[in-house]
């Protein structure tokens, strides 16, 4: 499943646990859903 940076808004691809933005390193990714949203954080 694909997720969106909340922050930059890259598509990020989640790996195991590895749940965080790899590009700018935010902790909150959003569900790419066409209608909707789901905030994930992770902490
Ligand atoms: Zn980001």
């Amino acid at each position: 499943m694909a997720y969106v940076c909340a922050k930059c808004g890259k598509k990020v691809k989640l790996v195991d646990n590895f749940t965080r933005c790899s590009y700018c390193g935010a902790r909150i990714l959003i569900k790419e859903r066409p209608n909707l949203a789901k905030e994930v954080s992770t902490d």
